[in-house]
């Protein structure tokens, strides 16, 4: 990642408090090779967890700390779950989508520029 795009998430965090996170079993650390903390996430079907508050009223993952739109933190980066892994993908070269704006919008934060 680039430095000033890093810090755009840096200073965002707006899609770890704005929609659900759900992802196969398979990516806990209580599966052989999984790294997800599942004490972080909460069984959704027979085969798929999601991360805890991410499906609240107002949704936010239990694993980020900080304050939205002005500084937070993931913490469990490494160990992330797939998803987060490909929401917003490119941001770390500056390169933003439609999904991040509409995770922007409703923390009241101004649109990324996009492509
Ligand atoms: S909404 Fe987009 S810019 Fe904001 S933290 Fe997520 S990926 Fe980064
Ligand atoms: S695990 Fe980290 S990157 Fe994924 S939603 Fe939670 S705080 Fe965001």
């Amino acid at each position: 990642m680039s430095k000033p795009a890093l810090n755009v998430c840096q200073q965002c965090g707006a899609c770890c408090a704005a929609f659900r996170v759900t992802f196969h079993y398979s990516e806990l650390d209580s599966e052989p090779g999984g790294c997800v903390p599942a004490g972080l996430a909460d069984q959704e079907t027979a085969t798929l967890y999601r991360l805890r508050g991410t499906d609240y009223a107002n949704p936010r993952c239990a694993a980020l700390t900080g304050k939205v739109g002005e500084s937070v933190s993931c913490a469990i980066y490494k160990e992330r779950p797939s998803p987060c892994r490909e929401f917003g993908a490119r941001a770390g070269i500056g390169v933003f989508e439609e999904a991040c704006n509409r995770a922007r919008s409703r923390h009241g934060l101004p649109p990324l520029p996009l492509d």
